[in-house]
């Protein structure tokens, strides 16, 4: 499982570069509110580790969960403001108080809601794939280091671990109590579904008003985590298939 940040604003102009650009992709997109946009089925492979290795495989492609979170990373101050990467740095960045690193730098931080939401759906995938190990939930930084900082230090690593660690020993794979109620992601975190590269070409509003739409017609299911289950069915009807 690797995490990125998108180095860019808010969820609805993120997905947008995703549907738009060629040859970059992500399962996942989560924004700032906590809101997750699933943009690759788990059984489709997502374009977003480029050159990579982990424990001595490399194409981190060919088998991995990638989320990308809403955040600029890395942020210049410049007298009283901070500025964003468009332009060579000269877009004051708005956002919330920036997180200071050991040498400096300054990063966008991540809101709580986001990091939640962030927490959820590995939780959510972990139970479907359970031999996905804590150590195996890295950085991009972690399998491209050198050639990419995301999620960054601003990223709370021993939150994150610490709270599925606590998960996970708490019996979280086998004990469905623990599992996420249709109505809690709904009103949590609004996990919505967008198939595959749909080419939505609509403006803002728009572009919100066909989430919603989305949600709505599927009330009554996780339209989420149905789709995990579909994956892990044509996941399994695949390899069965080859095997
Ligand atoms: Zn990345």
């Amino acid at each position: 499982m690797v995490y990125h940040y998108t180095a860019g604003g808010p969820l609805e102009s993120c997905v947008k570069w995703f549907q738009k650009k060629d040859g970059v992709s992500a399962h996942f997109v989560v924004g700032r509110d906590g809101q997750v946009v699933q943009m690759v089925k788990l059984c489709d492979r997502a374009w977003h580790a480029g050159r990579s290795a982990w424990r001595g495989v490399e194409e981190i492609n060919h088998f991995s969960v990638g989320i990308e979170i809403c955040n600029w990373g890395i942020l210049k101050k410049k007298s009283d403001n901070y500025y964003c990467w468009p332009k060579d740095y000269s877009v004051i960045f708005n956002g919330d108080k920036p997180y200071k690193d050991k040498t400096g730098g300054y990063w966008e931080s991540y809101p709580d809601k986001q990091i939640k939401s962030v927490t959820e759906i590995t939780k959510s995938i972990l139970k479907h794939f359970p031999t996905i190990a804590l150590d195996d939930i890295v950085g991009h930084e972690h399998i491209a280091p050198g050639r990419k900082p995301d999620p960054g230090p601003a990223f709370p690593w021993d939150a994150v671990k610490s709270e599925l660690k606590k998960w996970l020993d708490g019996g979280a794979s086998v004990d469905d109590t623990q599992e996420l109620k249709p109505s809690e992601i709904k009103e949590d975190t609004k996990q919505t579904v967008i198939e595959d590269r749909e080419d939505f070409n609509l403006d803002d509003e728009e572009f919100i008003n066909q989430i919603k739409k989305k949600s709505s017609d599927r009330k009554g299911s996780n339209p989420w985590l149905k789709d995990i289950f579909s994956s892990i069915l044509n996941f399994l009807f695949k390899h069965i298939k080859k095997n």
